[in-house]
């Protein structure tokens, strides 16, 4: 696909579907998916000092420190994988976040379009203690949406079904008040500078990947 925009952010509450939207439209506009969780799920699982740092933080459902995060994004984004682009999920999640991205871009906004995927909260909460990942390929399933043929394991290579440490109703509703409290005001920062789309998140995953790609399609307005 041509002329499409490039640096895309995913904005949202959490169970929104980010991460399975984000990994299907940077695969369609052939960008790399950046996902700030993974990133430092990835460092916790392999105890590196960041990991050890932001455990406790990600159990609970608190934000890491913006400091970690910044650096960890301001490192990712200099690599050379996403020169042609890229679709961040999950980050920024505070203004101060959104604030040092804009920095990132020598002097211009980097983030060319911010999509944000509605959905009411009452459908979240389920949608969070249902949802299911591969232990080895990472795959994403939900137990009420998009269950497995088979109960625990994976269809796509046979590994076991786990649950996010963080999935639990406790951390769910703490990643809520979160959401509200530090990053739902990010919106009325890319308000400002005219970059959010609002996409309906409701419905099956290909109707609201083929809604945001249409919303993504008839936003060409900052296309450098
Ligand atoms: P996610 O996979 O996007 O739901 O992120 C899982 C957890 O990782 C969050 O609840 C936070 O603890 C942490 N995290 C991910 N991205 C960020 C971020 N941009 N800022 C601070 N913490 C983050």
């Amino acid at each position: 696909m041509k002329g499409h925009v490039k640096r895309i952010l995913l904005f949202g509450p959490p169970g929104a579907g980010k991460g399975t939207q984000a990994a299907a439209i940077a695969d369609r506009l052939g960008i790399v998916h950046v996902d700030t969780g993974s990133i430092i799920r990835e460092n916790i699982r392999t105890g590196t000092p960041l990991g050890l740092e932001a455990g406790a933080y990600v159990e609970k459902g608190e934000l890491v420190p913006d400091e970690l995060v910044i650096r960890l994004i301001a490192d990712r984004l200099e690599k050379p994988d996403v020169a042609d682009g890229w679709l961040l999920d999950g980050f920024p999640r505070s203004l101060e976040q959104a604030k040092a991205l804009s920095e990132m871009g020598d002097g211009d906004e980097p983030v060319e379009r911010v999509v944000f995927i509605d959905v009411p909260e009452n459908l979240l909460v389920e949608r969070l203690t249902s949802r299911r990942i591969c232990s080895g390929c990472k795959a994403v399933y939900n137990l009420q949406t998009m269950p497995p043929s088979e109960p625990d394991r994976c269809d796509k290579c046979g590994g076991r079904l786990t649950q996010r440490a963080d999935d639990n109703e406790e951390s769910v509703r703490n990643r809520f008040r979160v959401y509200r409290e530090s990053t739902a005001p990010i919106a009325d920062y890319y308000e400002e500078k005219g970059l959010i789309v609002r996409v309906d998140g409701t419905g099956t995953v290909g109707e609201v990947t083929e809604r945001i790609m249409s919303a993504l399609a008839a936003d060409r307005v900052r296309t450098k």
